[in-house]
């Protein structure tokens, strides 16, 4: 029974961008569960509003304007209501505070505490708990925030500054005890994750990160993003391939298969280089699920150099291509230099590689047609069963059981590029220990 005699307080929390907000707005989300708050449906019922923001791209910064812009009203109208903004839009805070002074808090990326202080003031009156929400069967674990490269066109490593990697056993802890709340899958998060490491004082690696958390009884499975070619460590790959949790799926951004435009995005590594790595990784990891990041119509990218990556992808084939147009983000060095590619000729660019990809994703999934795959199974999705083998494909087959949080063997009936529907055959014992 709740002693408490006023009603909880509530939180409405919208995220976009990368997994690493992901990542943030559950940690966040379980840290306003443990105050006593409550998860609203809409801002509109909410006494904190909090938007974990992305400005990878111009298309997602001005979502997170728009949005801000759509909540002053509310906040006029409701001034108790917080308001707090986080994530990658927060950099210049002077600026910010002039322009949306109706937000009561900026915290920068990843600062989850800045926000837990403020909530905590406010649910003083509400001291006991909600509640806890249901766990994720497989969530996402931050080992690092910020990044050392200096990738010309990137923004996220201005406003989440230098590399910082988290001690071994506090990633561990926080494997543990999301375990012995129901996580059966983690995904260790970087910015660039295959540079774990190079700012601690031992300077361990992944690879020692990937043995500590194997260790951790009753998680199933493990994987590891966004991985950097230049930085990816033949050890790396033999621990990949020696231990039995971590799953078969990298992603490993290439961004353009020319070099030219590779040394003007200063990715520090060549077409050449990246081809020799790809082969490395499939000779060591048979089947392994390999995912890219492609920018087109980035500065200066003539036909000719298009075309390079367009053949690259050609012959790679990749399991996943998550392909943008290159838009300018102010503060980065390639925002000085002409956006010469045209926005039409630039969305040319992107459906062609999607056009490719299309057609490689759903060759690629077809050959799984008849075969029977281990699926871990994480939710109900409009009345179909959805998981994830362990090369990451998205999987749903329909049951009467309870599957969510168990290993399925899943004979595939059905294939398309994004996703493969399948029969249930049968569970699959989980590994030990
Ligand atoms: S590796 Fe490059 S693109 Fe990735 S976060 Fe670092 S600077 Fe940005």
């Amino acid at each position: 029974m709740n002693q408490c005699s006023a009603s909880p307080k509530t939180y409405y929390l919208w995220t976009i961008g990368c997994q690493m907000n992901e990542a943030d707005s559950r940690r966040l989300a379980d840290g306003l569960t443990a105050l006593g708050y409550r998860a609203a449906p809409r801002a509109e019922q909410a006494d904190l509003v909090v938007l974990n923001t992305c400005v990878v791209r111009r298309s997602a910064e001005d979502k997170v304007v728009g949005r801000l812009s759509s909540l002053k009203g509310l906040k006029r109208r409701r001034p108790e209501m917080l308001l707090a903004v986080m994530g990658c839009f927060v950099g210049d805070v002077s600026r910010l505070r002039q322009k949306y002074p109706y937000v009561d808090i900026f915290a920068a990326p990843s600062d989850v505490d800045a926000i837990l202080a403020l909530a905590r003031r406010r649910a003083a009156s509400n001291e006991h708990p909600a509640p806890s929400t249901q766990q994720p069967v497989a969530a996402y674990v931050p080992v690092s925030t910020g990044c050392d490269h200096r990738c010309t066109y990137c923004i996220v490593r201005l406003r989440r500054g230098p590399q910082r990697s988290r001690p071994i056993d506090e990633i561990v802890a926080e494997v543990r005890e999301l375990v012995g709340r129901g996580a059966r899958e983690v995904t260790l998060l970087g910015q660039n994750v295959d540079a774990y490491g190079t700012d601690l004082p031992d300077r361990p690696d992944l690879a020692d990160v990937l043995y500590a958390v194997h260790r951790v009884e009753g998680l199933w499975r493990i994987r590891f993003l966004t991985s950097h070619p230049a930085d990816m460590t033949g050890r790396l790959i033999e621990t990949v391939a020696a231990l039995p949790k971590v799953c078969e799926h990298i992603e490993l951004p290439v961004q353009s298969g020319d070099d030219d435009v590779l040394r003007r995005m200063a990715r520090r590594y060549t077409v050449a280089e990246y081809r020799d790595l790809v082969a490395r990784i499939r000779a060591a990891l048979p089947g392994t699920g390999l995912a890219t990041d492609v920018i087109v119509g980035f500065c200066g990218e003539s036909e000719a150099q298009f075309q390079n990556t367009y053949r690259l992808l050609e012959e790679l084939r990749f399991d996943m291509v998550h392909v943008a147009a290159y838009s300018p983000r102010p503060g980065t060095p390639a925002a000085r230099w002409p956006d010469d590619v045209p926005p039409a000729e630039k969305e040319r660019r992107r459906q062609a590689v999607d056009d490719l990809q299309k057609r490689i994703a759903g060759e690629i999934n077809a050959r799984f047609l008849g075969q029977t795959v281990e699926v871990l199974v994480e939710d109900l999705h409009r009345g179909k069963w959805r998981g994830r083998t362990r090369t990451n494909k998205l999987v749903f087959f329909t049951d009467d059981a309870d599957w969510r949080g168990k290993l399925a063997l899943v004979e595939i009936t059905w294939s398309g590029p994004w996703s493969m529907l399948g029969r249930v055959r049968g569970a699959v014992d989980p590994p030990s220990p």
